[in-house]
């Protein structure tokens, strides 16, 4: 996916999921997937606490806030 067109939120935390990925908390509320799977998904920066606290209020395109976004503009 693609961050271009999303509306970019700060990152407000970080939490592991039920699987062991990280995941970012977001401005908004909602949550995205910081995977680290190499070679498909490269993030090294999350597997320690400094790197995920150097990401802290970097944004991030929301996909759930595009989506809210169309569907208030009656767009489904
Ligand atoms: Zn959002």
């Amino acid at each position: 996916m693609t961050d271009r067109g999303l509306p970019q939120r700060r990152i407000t935390g970080f939490f592991l999921d039920e699987h062991g990925d990280w995941v970012a908390r977001l401005e908004c509320g909602h949550t995205r997937h910081v995977r680290h799977r190499p070679p498909w998904q490269v993030r090294p920066w999350t597997q320690t606490e400094a790197g995920r606290a150097s990401r802290l209020g970097r944004r991030l395109g929301c996909a759930r806030c595009a989506q809210e976004r169309s569907r208030e503009a009656g767009v489904s």
